[in-house]
């Protein structure tokens, strides 16, 4: 199953179809997508399952938003592909290397990313990006993707000099407004031929900057699962981003940074895309 915020309602991705939630279920499931991923998860799968709906749009047709536009906890993986902590210069962490990415930071799969005015050290990060579900806390890593609704794209968009001046603190550098941009859909695990190694790919005017497969992953989705519910409880929309593989700009040498004019382009396999411009504050 796809979820998707479409025009700001809650919808099914059918084959380049957009079906309206709301209208397909009568009236029972909330047009509103944060209730229906807080609330009526169980539903829209019933829906889903259902099979032939009426009434679809031409995905083109309509702006798709954030699929979870308001979460309510971001968590990010810092060093998590191996390839990654080798360019970064450093050792692979002992435990998940967390941070967060403030909710206010969220865009959608075609939004604009917004360099803010003063910086010249913005860079991409291609994530693949757990959507979790309510859980209780210290999940064994065994019973994970029971408490995963599903999977989106995200690009985790970092102002370098912010990041790393402010000493290990990464959250402020990571959290200017657009800089978490997700999507296109929440995709169902089922949707997968396996969740445990996608193709992940990120290119800037089409020029290949990143590629990889999340089983490079240090802390693979079971682990991470469990390593954040032994110390937070999950709710159901909470976002992880997973880590970023190799080839992000600051490590080029010489370090290359987003320009305003640049197309980011993020795929991962079975996911879809998301296309977000890149312009000046
Ligand atoms: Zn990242």
């Amino acid at each position: 199953m796809r979820f998707v915020n479409a025009d700001g309602r809650s919808g099914l991705l059918v084959d380049d179809q957009v079906f309206d939630l709301h209208t397909a279920s009568g009236g029972a499931i909330s047009a509103d997508p944060t209730t229906v991923i807080q609330q009526q998860w169980a539903e829209v799968l019933a829906v889903h399952a259902g099979g032939a709906l009426s009434g679809g749009v031409a995905v083109d047709s309509v702006r798709l938003g954030p699929p979870v536009p308001a979460p309510r906890a971001v968590y990010a993986v810092g060093l998590n592909y191996r390839a990654h902590a080798a360019e970064s210069g450093m050792d692979p962490p002992t435990l998940p290397a967390i941070f967060t990415k403030f909710p206010t930071s969220i865009a959608g799969p075609h939004d604009d990313v917004v360099l803010p005015t003063g910086t010249s050290m913005n860079d991409w990060e291609a994530e693949l990006t757990i959507v979790l579900a309510d859980g209780p806390r210290r999940i064994d890593a065994g019973n994970a993707y029971d408490h995963v609704l599903g999977f989106t794209c995200a690009q985790d968009i970092s102002e370098r000099y912010t990041q790393f001046a402010a000493g290990s603190q990464f959250s402020m550098g990571k959290s200017f407004d657009t800089f978490c941009p997700i999507g296109p859909a929440i995709v169902t695990l089922d949707e997968l031929p396996d969740p445990a190694r996608l193709s992940i790919r990120c290119t800037v005017n089409d020029d290949v900057r990143q590629d990889a497969f999340t089983d490079d992953l240090i802390f693979d989705v079971p682990a991470l699962v469990a390593f954040i519910s032994s110390v937070c409880t999950l709710r159901a929309g909470d976002l992880v981003l997973t880590g970023t593989p190799a080839g992000v700009g600051v490590a080029r040498k010489p370090a290359v940074f987003l320009q305003p004019g640049d197309v980011i382009t993020t795929e991962i396999e079975g996911l879809g895309v998301m296309r977000n411009a890149v312009v000046a504050e």
